[in-house]
């Protein structure tokens, strides 16, 4: 079923449904649905004023319950009375020329679907019109503009379509919103392989890799976002305090306008799904820039085209964040949304400092395993070799940094050894392998120093010591004796390197655990989960799996973000959903002819009574409750006499 802007789904069945009770075909004549020129029911209801489409809208809702020979019947009718007087002649002209108006121009305009092949409406009848349509059926204004090598005049350009697009898509109401949505998770599941495929492209990912990480995860938060959309967004009441009584108070969760969102390259598909849809349902325009490494070229565009998407609701801007950086920032989002590395987080925030713009920055890790003697061994230690391999490593919540209990480490070692030497990495192409060469040869140079300094400071490689610092294809590397002095200690590798440490008490782990500037993620793994969960609150972090790594991304329930130098803000979940909103506090008073007791004019009793009010209210007991209670009636009183005595 094909997303109109203006009917929902429901509405489009009474549509087709109305069409063919009225035009079922005949002869040479295709059915109304035959055509598809249903589809083409935006270029008319786009031209309809407010009060005529919601007409348009119920009745058509209503008619698709409706045997066909009633509403056959109903249109004849409607046809023969359409002038009778009052709201019933006026219920019959809505019929006549609302309903059989929309249906038999669609039919008689020759409109069809793209792929119809049968004989054409007019080819029955017999009648050229002559008539030329616009292929997209977008205004010039609306037109995308070239983005391929965008200068800072197309960027500028691009925020003026945003712009501009952006109050249509406030106008959708919720259920619209999600539709899309819908169709969005319709076609990714559709197309599957294809965006498998252009990932493997730019990113060299292992294909089991992009499916559970990119796609999967990208559906699942779409199908997160299907289910609580409409109950995020919706008007939230909140309670009043005694001292403000007679009023109400709510929340409103608004569009900000046009986002401008960034993402790394690491997962090129998911980071570009995510802040995209959450900025689309909260009626943003949204400006995407995806990484340079792993542009996905076209394919994020031609699946929101297929899904429905105006192509001025969303705008992708391909180019290296150091050519297209400041053009981005120069027309001033309503916010920015940034995925990538600390480095550049601070350089986007200075900007967006200078300009005042709220960022939210979600950024770079070292994220710590601790590993108490009483867990399952093999289970933890093929956790720890996921945690720190998978994307070889090339996760902001990969395991940087493994601390195991000194009584298991030498056992732990060994099995973790023994399984990271059994790694399959090469492309690709059959879904058989574990992991694929790195993706960007800036991340392998940065990995070929760590590993040189670390060498050459005393460290271990247990494995992957005899990689040539070159190859992209860094093999997994268990580091033991990684001290302080080393990059690699604190510094975050992004790349497939493991340090192990030993460590003797619960006190110490949480030490190792807390030490550098990240706060991203964290495991804690141990039988007793009365201690993992005391470690896990004690390590300062945004996210912390018990028995099992990097889980916290896996539900779309948790908001994701973190603390200390790994980011600022959140995103997902309830909490994260809404910083692509503008929340917005109503607090409603009843029109009348009340003066609040806080207004002037101020008096020397007036004093005395709020002072007694502050005390009282605010006291333990009940007896300062009914004293706060009758001071208030006080107060309320003399307020009442002063403004009767100044209105004299
Ligand atoms: P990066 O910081 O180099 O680049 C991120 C994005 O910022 C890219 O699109 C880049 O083009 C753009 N960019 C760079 N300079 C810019 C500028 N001046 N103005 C505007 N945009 C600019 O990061 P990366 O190397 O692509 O990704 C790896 C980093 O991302 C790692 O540090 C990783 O931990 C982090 N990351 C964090 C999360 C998270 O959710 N916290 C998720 C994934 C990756």
């Amino acid at each position: 079923m094909i997303t109109s802007k203006y009917l929902s789904r429901k509405q489009m069945k009474g549509l087709i449904h109305t069409g063919d009770a009225l035009l079922p075909g005949s002869g040479q004549l295709p059915s109304f649905s035959q055509t598809g020129c249903w589809r083409h029911i935006d270029r008319q209801a786009a031209f309809l004023s407010p009060d005529d489409l919601a007409g348009l809208q119920m009745a058509l809702g209503a008619f698709r319950f409706l045997p066909k020979a009633v509403v056959r019947g109903l249109i004849n009718l409607a046809s023969k009375f359409h002038d009778a007087p009052g709201p019933l002649g006026m219920g019959f002209r809505m019929l006549e020329i609302g309903i059989k108006g929309a249906v038999m121009s669609l039919y008689y305009s020759d409109l069809h679907a793209e792929d119809y092949r049968g004989p054409t409406v007019f080819e029955g009848i017999g009648w050229d019109a002559h008539v030329e349509l616009v292929d997209d059926g977008l205004a010039p204004e609306q037109k995308p503009v070239n983005l391929v090598d965008p200068t800072p005049e197309d960027i500028a350009a691009m925020y003026e379509l945003a712009r501009k697009a952006q109050p249509e898509i406030a106008a959708l109401n919720i259920a619209k919103r999600v539709e899309y949505i819908a169709n969005l998770r319709g076609i990714i599941i559709q197309r599957r392989q294809e965006i498998v495929e252009a990932i493997m492209a730019d990113s060299n990912k292992s294909q089991t890799d992009i499916i559970t990480s990119d796609v999967f995860g990208a559906l699942d938060h779409l199908a997160y976002l299907e289910k609580n959309a409409a109950k995020f967004l919706g008007d939230k009441k909140v309670p009043t305090p005694m001292a403000l009584m007679g009023k109400k108070s709510r929340i409103y969760f608004e569009p900000l306008g046009t986002v401008l969102m960034i993402s790394p390259w690491n997962y090129p598909f998911y980071q570009a799904v995510v802040p995209i849809s959450t900025s689309f349902l909260c009626g943003n325009a949204s400006i995407y820039k995806p990484s340079m490494a792993t542009p996905l070229k076209g394919l994020v565009e031609s699946l929101l085209a297929e899904a429905g998407f105006d192509p001025g609701w969303v705008h992708i801007v391909y180019g290296s964040g150091s050519k297209v950086g400041d053009a981005l920032f120069e027309p001033r989002p309503d916010k920015v949304f940034f995925i990538g590395s600390t480095a550049t987080g601070k350089r986007i925030m200075h900007i967006c400092a200078e300009k005042l713009i709220p960022c939210e920055l979600e950024m770079g890790g070292k994220d710590p395993m601790i590993v108490f003697e009483d867990c399952d061994l093999h289970r933890a230690a093929a956790g720890a070799l996921w945690g720190a391999m998978t994307t070889t490593g090339q996760s902001c919540t990969s395991v940087e940094r493994l601390f195991v209990h000194e009584s298991i480490y030498d056992q732990f070692k060994s099995i973790l050894v023994r399984e990271a030497e059994s790694l399959r990495q090469g492309i690709d192409h059959e879904g058989d392998l574990d992991i694929g060469p790195m993706c960007t040869t800036e991340q392998v140079q940065v990995i070929a120093r760590q590993v040189a300094q670390a060498q050459k400071l005393g460290a271990v490689f247990l494995t992957g010591g005899g990689w040539d610092g070159q190859d992209p294809a860094i093999p997994p590397m268990i580091v033991e004796g990684v001290t302080p002095d080393m990059e690699l200690y604190e510094e975050e590798s992004f790349g497939p390197v493991l340090p192990i440490f030993p460590f003797a008490d619960e006190a110490e782990a949480i030490d190792l655990a807390n030490q550098g500037p990240y706060g991203l993620s964290a495991s804690v793994w141990s039988h007793d989960l009365k201690r993992a969960d005391r470690v896990a609150r004690a390590i300062v972090t945004g996210n912390v799996s018990i028995n099992n790594v990097m889980l916290t991304e896996g539900n779309h329930n948790l908001p994701f973000g973190g603390a200390k130098q790994s980011g600022i803000g959140r995103y997902k979940g309830e909490w994260g959903f809404h910083c692509f909103s503008n929340i917005k506090s109503i607090l409603e008073d009843k029109d009348s002819s009340k003066l609040e007791a806080n207004w002037f004019p101020y008096d020397h009793k007036k004093y005395e009574l709020f002072s007694m009010l502050t005390q009282n209210m605010y006291s333990d007991g009940l007896l300062s409750l009914v004293k706060g209670a009758l001071t208030g009636m006080k107060l309320e009183s003399y307020v009442g006499k002063v403004a009767k005595r100044r209105r004299k």
